[in-house]
């Protein structure tokens, strides 16, 4: 391929919006062009990457014995009503929806639960055709609150979506398992160092998900780990071993004091000395939404802790949670902001409180009165007992649940999740096969993702320097670059056309460049778009010398032409 013929624009600048690395180094070496917000075009070269990435996904895939289809994008509203996720879905305003020409609401697929449960139920009928798995690669569209970081974060994305179908948990076990192994080895090819973390089963639902993480410091989420133990969290999910507070001693007559003005954790701590925030719960109010009512509630933590809101959400089954306003939390409590407490509390408030602050005594909380607040409360005797939920926000150096070494933490962004959904989605459908008996039952489920355009943003993220990209081989648009620099040469056109026939016969991924530039443009514009290997033909051609670089760490060195083959092949690790 002549890189001539190839539409490339490289720019020399960053574009405005461009936060982070790899949205720079895309943008800027044209891989990427935005077109709205979350919304873009793969250039020919952004494209190459990306269908190398999918065709790794889809050997894996086909090795476990994965089926590939391709399901609809657009999709009517009853099949959405009719798993229960219509409402949260547009709730969230992550749904793209439409109208068809007859007025029935149709959306652009989030996700293909719905769509893959009812194709497969019109299938198959009967345990013997079972277990199945299907997956697709194809666009998708969420309205993402904050689309940003170029392809991380689109709102059109291209996710590779697989789901398996089996008659039983052990057989859901043995397919979750089948496709875990097939996500280390796909990710593993690609080139990217990543790790697997126990994660949060959103939105999605169902008992058990784990996700992959690529690490980088650009990454959204974040991760607790133990290299002691093994043990990795998504810190959405993440639990620890409860860091230690004084004990309160034999519960003592509740005391009620004034506290002008003092209302945070920290002014508590100096105005009651001795008071360290491991005696103190504070009660923090949150709105909180479910499908068919809104209610403020209050939720009680070890003053030294922090709430999980992740967690919060779970334990109330809501759709979703904040914190409440200044106004909100008034009216709840009658008290101004910086005294709630479980004392006093209005009863329709409900009361929920972290596991952490159960069987303490002698307490310092808020009291629902501005201005003052109780010492020596004891949950139960002086107030309502709330109901108790593991609701704390793990955090690094606490111990590991499993070693009890300080929990280190990372940055990483997701790349894959996979999910053991159970029988939600074909319970609420009601997609069912007879099982041996005769009788019919609900598939059991499992669902996987993979960030099919995210992952090569991910890589780059992980590999790249001042100069610009250093792709990972597996999945570089070309494996090494052939340069003329100065193609008017007969003698430069001739070794390079030499050289790179005799790459691509030894298997080698190799483009020409053959492009009219200068020669220290042409240096630059390879270093952007980060071919691993790059050949550069130019005055020293009729000698039968090349300079030969391997982007990776910028090594640079002469090199006879006879030996380019070679040493491209050992360049790349074969
Ligand atoms: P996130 O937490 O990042 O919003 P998610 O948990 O909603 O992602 P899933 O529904 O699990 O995502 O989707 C499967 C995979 O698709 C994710 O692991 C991620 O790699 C990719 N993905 C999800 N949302 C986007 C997006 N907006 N842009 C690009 N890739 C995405
Ligand atoms: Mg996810």
């Amino acid at each position: 391929m002549r890189l001539s013929q190839i539409l490339i624009s490289t720019l020399r600048d960053d574009p405005a919006d461009a936060e982070i690395p790899s949205h720079k180094l895309l943008a800027r070496g044209g891989y990427i062009v935005k077109i709205a917000a979350g919304v873009y075009t793969f250039a020919p070269l952004m494209w190459r990457v990306v269908k190398k990435f999918a065709q790794i996904v889809r050997e894996e895939l086909d090795r476990e014995g994965a089926n590939e289809v391709m399901l609809p994008i657009v999709q009517p509203k009853e099949l959405w009503v009719s798993s229960g996720r219509w409402d949260r879905y547009v709730t969230d305003g992550i749904m793209f929806t439409l109208k068809d020409r007859k007025g029935s609401d149709m959306c652009l697929g989030p996700t293909h639960e719905e769509v893959m449960t009812a194709y497969v139920n019109a299938q198959v009928n009967s345990y013997k055709q079972l277990p199945v798995n299907c997956y697709q690669i194809q666009d998708k569209f969420r309205d993402e609150i904050r689309p940003r970081f170029g392809l991380m974060r689109g709102r059109e994305f291209i996710m590779m979506d697989a789901y398996s179908f089996d008659a039983d948990q052990s057989g859901l076990d043995a397919a979750y398992q089948k496709m875990r192994n097939a996500y280390c080895r796909i990710f593993e090819r690609c080139g990217v160092k990543y790790t697997v973390v126990q994660a949060d089963s959103g939105a999605i639902g169902g008992a058990g998900s784990e996700e992959f993480m690529v690490i980088a410091d650009s990454g959204e989420d974040a991760i607790l780990y133990c290299e002691a133990s093994g043990y990795a969290a998504n810190v959405e999910k993440a639990v620890s071993r409860l860091p230690e507070a004084p004990a309160g001693g034999e519960p003592r007559p509740l005391q009620k004091i004034a506290t002008p003005g003092v209302k945070t954790v920290a002014q508590l701590e100096a105005f009651f000395p001795g008071w360290v925030a491991g005696r103190m719960a504070k009660t923090v109010l949150y709105h909180v939404t479910w499908k068919n009512k809104e209610k403020v509630v209050a939720v009680m933590m070890r003053g030294d802790l922090e709430i999980n809101e992740v967690k919060l959400a779970n334990a109330l089954d809501a759709l979703k949670v904040r914190l409440a306003t200044d106004e909100e939390i008034t009216a709840a409590t009658g008290a101004e902001v910086g005294f709630a407490g479980p004392v006093g509390l209005p009863e329709d408030v409900p009361l929920l409180a972290d596991e952490s602050l159960q069987g303490r005594t002698n307490l310092l909380v808020g009291c629902n009165q501005t201005g003052y607040h109780c010492l020596d409360v004891n949950l139960g005797r002086d107030c309502r007992m709330p109901s108790w939920k593991e609701l704390r926000l793990a955090r690094a150096g606490e111990g590991c649940p499993l070693s009890g070494q300080p929990l280190q933490q990372a940055r990483g962004i997701e790349v894959g999740h996979i999910f053991k959904l159970g029988i939600k989605y074909s319970k609420a459908m009601g997609a069912t096969f007879m099982d041996q008996g005769g009788k019919p039952v609900p598939f059991v489920m499992g669902c996987y993702g993979i960030g099919v355009s995210r992952t090569p943003a991910a890589a780059v993220e992980q590999s790249f320097d001042d100069k610009g990209i250093v792709w990972p081989p597996a999945i570089a648009p070309f494996e090494c670059v052939v340069a003329m620099l100065d193609p008017a040469r007969a003698e430069q056109q001739e070794l390079a056309g030499r050289l790179y026939q005799g790459l691509k016969a030894a298997g080698v991924d190799a483009c020409l460049d053959d492009r009219a530039m200068s020669p220290g443009a042409k240096f630059k514009d390879n270093e952007l778009l980060g071919f691993p290997v790059q050949v550069f033909v130019g005055r020293k051609a009729a000698e039968g010398q090349v300079e030969f670089l391997i982007r990776k760490g910028m090594q640079k060195s002469e090199c006879a032409a006879g030996e380019v083959v070679a040493r491209v092949l050992a360049a790349l690790g074969r």
